[in-house]
C-alpha cells in the first residue's frame, strides 16, 4: 500500500538494514557527522535536522573525504536544508507516475519493450533530488518473493527483451540475490539485454568485487550499466578503480546519467569535464535529466531556458558523442522526452 506521510516515508527508506551491508565502509547518517567530516559550521546542525528526520541523511565516510575539488557543490547533493520541507506548487511525491505504472510487485512497465524493476529500497547514498524519495519501497520491492512476481510478469509479457535493474540501488543487493533473479531470466528466451542502473560505482566503488564480476560474467546477454555521477569531483580514485575493473568485463557497456541540478552542475564548464572525465575512464554519456519536481527538491531547480542555453555550449566545446541528451520525463508519455 502505498504511503506518504513523512513518517512513514523515513521507514520506508531507511534502507539497507536486511540487504548487503557487509562490503561497505563508515556511513555518514546523522548531520554532526557529516558537520565533523566536510568542516561545516556548528550552526548547520540545526538547519540541517528537521530535513533529515523527514528523509534520512546517508553518504559514505570514503566518499565524503574522497571529494576533493568542489567540495560544496558535490556535498550539497546529500545536504539535509530546510528548504525541502516547504511545499512547492507543482512538486509532488510521485512526480514521473511511477505507482501508476507499476505492473506488478516492483515492476514499473512504462516503456515499449523494457521494463524497470526496483529490485530493493537501499541506496548507498540518499540524494536529497532523488525523484524515488517517497516511494513506498518495501511495498514495492521486485526481489521480495525471489523475484517470482516480477519473472512471472515479464514472461507473461513476451514483447519484454530488457530487463532495467533499478531501485534504490540494485548493486546494493549482494551478487546472490540478482543471481537469484538471473537464473530465472536465463529460462526466457524473449530477453535479449540487461541493464543495471547504479550509483554504487561512483559512491561505493568497493562494492565492485570479484563474486559481482564473476555473477556478470556469467550472463549470456550483453550488459549495461548506466552510472549516475553529476560532477567531475565525484570521480575519485576509487570509482576510477571500480570503472578499471567494469571496463575489462567482456559484453558490458558503461553508460552515466546525470541530473541537471542548480548549484551543483549547473555550468557548461562543470558537465564539459564531467564528461570528458568519463570518457577517460571507459564511460559515454547518456542522458542528462531535468529534475523531476519531487516535494523537497524545488531548490535544485534549473529553469529550461538555461538548460538549453548549457546544452548549446556542450554542443559547442564537445565532440557529439560526449554531449548528453537533455530529457525530461513526463508521466503518461511513452519515452524520456527529449528537451530541444
Ligand atoms: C527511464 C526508464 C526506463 C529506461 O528508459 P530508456 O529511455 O530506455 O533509458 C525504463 N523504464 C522506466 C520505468 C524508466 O523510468
Ligand atoms: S538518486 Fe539513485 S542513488 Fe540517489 S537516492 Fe535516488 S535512487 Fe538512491
Amino acid at each position: 500500500m502505498p504511503r506518504t506521510s513523512s513518517t512513514s516515508a523515513i521507514q520506508d527508506l531507511s534502507p539497507g538494514t536486511e540487504q548487503g551491508q557487509r562490503e561497505t565502509g563508515p556511513m555518514i547518517t546523522t548531520p554532526a557527522e557529516l558537520a565533523a567530516a566536510a568542516g561545516l559550521p556548528a550552526d548547520s546542525l540545526q538547519s540541517m535536522e528537521l530535513a533529515h528526520q523527514a528523509f534520512p541523511l546517508r553518504v559514505p565516510a570514503a566518499f565524503v573525504e574522497a571529494v576533493g575539488g568542489a567540495p560544496q557543490a558535490v556535498l550539497r547533493q546529500v545536504l539535509p536544508e530546510p528548504r525541502e520541507l516547504v511545499q512547492s506548487p507543482g512538486y509532488q511525491s510521485d512526480p514521473v507516475g511511477d505507482q501508476a505504472a507499476m505492473a506488478a510487485s516492483g515492476v514499473i512497465h512504462k516503456y515499449h519493450g523494457r521494463v524497470l524493476l526496483v529490485a530493493t529500497g537501499a541506496c548507498a547514498i540518499h540524494c536529497r533530488y532523488c525523484f524515488r524519495r517517497h516511494f513506498p519501497y518495501n511495498a514495492a520491492l521486485a526481489s521480495r518473493d525471489g523475484w517470482r512476481e516480477a519473472v512471472a510478469y515479464i514472461a507473461a509479457n513476451p514483447e519484454i527483451s530488457e530487463v532495467i535493474l533499478s531501485g534504490g540501488d540494485p548493486l546494493m543487493l549482494e551478487p546472490r540475490r540478482l543471481d537469484q533473479l538471473t537464473r530465472q531470466l536465463v529460462e526466457l528466451p524473449q530477453i535479449r539485454r540487461l541493464r543495471i542502473h547504479s550509483r554504487v560505482p561512483v559512491v561505493m566503488p568497493e562494492r565492485i568485487n570479484s563474486e559481482l564480476l564473476s555473477w556478470q560474467a556469467e550472463l549470456p546477454w550483453p550488459t549495461t550499466l548506466v552510472i549516475h555521477a553529476n560532477h567531475p569531483s565525484e570521480l575519485t580514485e576509487a570509482a576510477g578503480v571500480a570503472l578499471g575493473r567494469l571496463n575489462r568485463q567482456r559484453g558490458m557497456t558503461l553508460l552515466n546519467q546525470a541530473v541537471l541540478l542548480a548549484g551543483v552542475n549547473d555550468h557548461p564548464s562543470t558537465l564539459c569535464r564531467l564528461n570528458e572525465d568519463l570518457f577517460e575512464l571507459g564511460v559515454l554519456p547518456y542522458y542528462l535529466h531535468l529534475l523531476d519536481p519531487v516535494q523537497g527538491a524545488a531548490h535544485f531547480h534549473v529553469d529550461p531556458a538555461r538548460a538549453r542555453s548549457i546544452m548549446d555550449e556542450l554542443r559547442v566545446r564537445l565532440p557529439g558523442y560526449l554531449v548528453p541528451r537533455l530529457v525530461q520525463e513526463n508521466a503518461g508519455a511513452p519515452y524520456k522526452l527529449p528537451v530541444l
